[in-house]
């Protein structure tokens, strides 16, 4: 036991069972935090079992083309990561070696290549499915899972830069998404409520950046266009999203040309699980030994 461990992630690291790396929200995972992260998206899978969805596991980094047409960038230019690379010859190879060496910005001379991290496992799907013509009768569901990105540095181990996101996606008829988002919302605090945490859903709005974002804010709330399961997780004033429920309208029907069997434009929505989220938030209440975690617990997770 740590004795001057105060928060999690302290505790976390002491126990090895996440790994620093000298960045905020960039750790290793060791055996016992991906043996627990494991298997809740194994839970995840079975009670989804009957979505009959498409499995899709893309890298996490995307087609920068794609990546820009998304609209990704309007909202959150801040959150966004890109891929830099040396594209130079044996001249600019020495004077990179050189500045190296004399402690300056090597980085200066990378040049972005094609390729941008994905901030959430959903964004390179929608133009692969548009690609395909019409959704079929009854429209698509995908099943995702990838690591994604976002520049937002945190000592709170819940806010991670790099973490998987699972999801499932949903294309079709206002009335099918609508469908699918509010069956994710009961199943979610099911799914959540089974491995013995307490769950909580609210309205909730993105990170939008900058004034404007204000206003983006207030439209996706008024609108109820997102939901999160809250669970508490370093904090009980603050509990923090673990599940995301989103209803993107037409927006990415619109964007990619997405349309329905009749020829309507594809609305769209999704649900994202935090896998590492969730991860923290049964090692905060149950402890950090996975070996005394309570039966029933044990029992969902491990069979
Ligand atoms: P979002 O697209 O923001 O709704 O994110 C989907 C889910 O990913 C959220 O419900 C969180 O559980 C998880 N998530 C979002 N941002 C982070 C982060 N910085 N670190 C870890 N998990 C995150
Ligand atoms: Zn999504």
């Amino acid at each position: 036991m740590c004795m001057t461990c105060n928060t999690l992630l302290d505790r976390l690291i002491a126990e090895e069972i996440l790994v620093e790396t000298g960045i905020d929200g960039l750790y290793g995972r060791s055996g016992k935090f991906e043996d627990v992260l494991l298997r809740f998206d194994a839970l995840i899978s079975r009670f989804g079992d009957d979505q009959k969805a498409d499995v899709i596991r893309f890298p996490p980094g995307m087609n920068r083309a794609l990546f820009e047409k998304s609209g990704y960038l309007k909202s959150f230019p801040d959150l966004a990561g890109t891929v830099h690379s040396f594209a130079g010859n044996d001249k600019d190879h020495a004077s990179l070696l050189e500045t190296l060496e004399g402690g300056g910005d090597w980085t200066a001379g990378q040049k972005a290549t094609d390729i941008v991290l994905a901030p959430a496992a959903c964004y390179p799907l929608y133009p692969v499915v548009a690609r395909k013509g019409k959704l079929p009768a009854q429209g698509r569901v995908y099943d995702l899972n990838s690591y994604c990105f976002r520049r937002e540095p945190s000592k709170d181990p819940a806010r991670m830069q790099m973490f998987r996101m699972r999801e499932y996606v949903r294309m079709g008829t206002p009335d099918e998404v609508m469908a699918f988002r509010q069956s994710w919302m009961d199943r979610g605090q099911e799914l959540i409520a089974s491995v013995g945490l307490p769950v909580a859903i609210d309205v909730a709005n993105d990170p939008f950046f900058g004034r404007a974002g204000r206003m983006l804010s207030n439209n996706q709330r008024d609108q109820n266009l997102k939901f999160e399961l809250l669970v508490p997780v370093t904090s009980t004033e603050k509990p923090t999203a673990c599940l995301s429920f989103n209803y993107h309208q037409d927006h990415f029907g619109k964007t990619w040309g997405l349309t329905t069997a009749d020829g309507e434009v594809a609305h769209t929505a999704c649900v994202g699980f935090g896998l590492e989220r969730v991860a923290l938030a049964l090692f905060a209440h149950h402890g950090l030994d996975t070996g005394s975690w309570p039966a029933g617990v044990r029992k969902v997770l491990w069979g």
